[in-house]
This record gives C-alpha cells, structure tokens and sequence, in this order.
C-alpha cells in the first residue's frame, strides 16, 4: 500500500467489466475511478506534485502528513441518510478495530488511529460529502480534507475503507517504484489520457519505504481491469494465481503498514 490522494474526471459509462471494486449496485462500474482525482479517487495535498516529485520508495506518502495525535476529525452531516452515517461510522470502527493494539490481560485493545466526530477547535478535518465517484484527500494537510461518496455507487464497507486509508496519508500499491517486479503493466490496453495514472513514485522524496512486501491483497491495490480501454488487463500479477482489487478488508500488510506510519508499535 502506497500513501497519497487524487482523482481523474471521466465517464465510464458503459465501462463493463468483472472485477471485486465494482459497486454494491452491481451495475459494473468502478466508482473508484469516477472521483475526479489522480488515480481515479486521490485528492494530492496543496503543494504536491507528484510529476516533480515522483521517485520514491513504500507506501504511506512523504511529508509531514500524519494527523497529528493519530486522531482524524470528521464532519459527517452531510450525508443525510441516516443508513448511509451508520455505514461510513461502522467502517471508521471497523479500520481502527483493524489496526489497534491488543492488551495483555483485557478484552480491550489500546487505539492506533482514532476517527471522530469534529469539534469546533478543529481546524482540519475530513468533511464527507456525496459527489461523483469516490474520492478523498490523501494524508493531513491543511485546508479542506474531503472524502467523497457518489449516492449509488460507494456505500459498501471496504470501498469506503479504502478512501479512508487514503485519509490516512496511503496511495495505492501499485505505484510502489519496485511495482514492475511484482506486475506487468499492460500500456496497450490502458485507455487514452490515463496513461498517468500507472505512474510509479519514488521512495524517499514522494512515499516513504517501509520496507514492507508487495502486497497484492492490499485493499489499495487497483483491479487487473482499472482505466482499461478495451476491457482486458491493465494489471496482471506476475505471481500466478495472485489476486489483486480486492475491497473486502484490509490485508495483514496493510494492517502493519497504518501501524508503522502512526507509530503503533506496541
Ligand atoms: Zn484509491
């Protein structure tokens, strides 16, 4: 898993295909790519280039961009139905659950990374709101944090985990700069303009290396089908019988990843 944000604005309309991130719906299309940002659904830190700065090596973007005290402020009233909040508030639980620590002797587990409604010191905070396609902001920066949900198309848990891992300052696996060792990535299948979103990164100047293994049960890594203009592969595993886009849950590496980046070693 990689840390960073952005989004790509483009119809996929029609854009049928068979993979694990399509919608709950079950109409086919990837909401992840609709969100307007780079790589589909990552909204980049004011500043941040990934063209000048590319080249790195891990997963969790470079920068100080943790939130500070492993506690991220979230302003949910826009989203008015009240199934939808239970959703969106279940997946906080069930991430930070994920990533907590056990504690000897009790039942209870010490927190690693904690969501919580904002409060009105709270200058930076996520404001989750509906839009098209799904979308956030990757890492703590100032000004306005964003996770974006489209009505139909992004309320199911993993889908939304996944944005909030963005949140917490991850991009997506397969931009690792080793990602050509683990992957082939098929350019000819790759739909016209979306080139840029199978850039690699750079360790140390744009994601930090944590020295952790390719992981193609990330639940940041993209689907063999994502931005494909043709239907087949974009992304096919040199591993065979790897499986990569799944949005079930996150993966034991992704796990140890948010753990090392919030400094949750015991
Ligand atoms: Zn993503």
């Amino acid at each position: 898993m990689f840390a960073h944000t952005f989004t790509i604005s483009t119809l996929f309309i029609g854009f049928i295909f068979s993979n694990p991130i399509v919608s709950p719906g079950g109409d086919g299309i990837n909401y992840e790519l609709l969100g307007g940002g780079i790589e589909g659904d990552m909204i980049l830190p004011d500043g941040f280039d990934p063209k000048r700065e590319f080249d790195g090596k891990g997963v969790a973007i470079f920068g100080p961009r943790r939130w500070p005290n492993n506690i991220i402020p979230y302003d949910i009233s826009a989203i008015t139905n009240a199934g939808q909040r239970t959703m969106i508030e279940s997946a906080m639980k069930i991430l930070s659950d994920a990533v907590s620590t056990p504690i000897a002797g009790s039942t209870s587990r010490k927190p690693c990374v904690t969501f919580r409604p904002k409060i009105s010191t709270d200058q930076v905070f996520v404001k989750i709101q509906y839009g098209t396609g799904c979308s956030a902001s990757v890492g703590y920066s100032s000004g306005a944090r964003t996770l974006t949900l489209q009505n139909s198309g992004c309320f199911r848990s993993g889908t939304i985990q996944h944005e909030l891992i963005h949140v917490l300052g991850f991009y997506h696996e397969q931009s690792r700069p080793d990602r050509d060792l683990y992957v082939t990535v098929n350019h000819n299948n790759i739909e016209i303009g979306k080139e840029h979103n199978f850039n690699k990164y750079t360790w140390g100047s744009t994601v930090l290396d944590q020295k952790s293994p390719y992981d193609f049960g990330s639940i940041m890594h993209y689907s063999s089908t994502s931005f494909s203009a043709n239907g087949l592969p974009t992304i096919t595993p040199k591993q065979a019988g790897a499986i990569i886009g799944q949005r079930d849950q996150v993966s034991a590496i992704d796990i140890n990843e948010i753990r090392q980046f919030y400094s949750c070693t015991i």
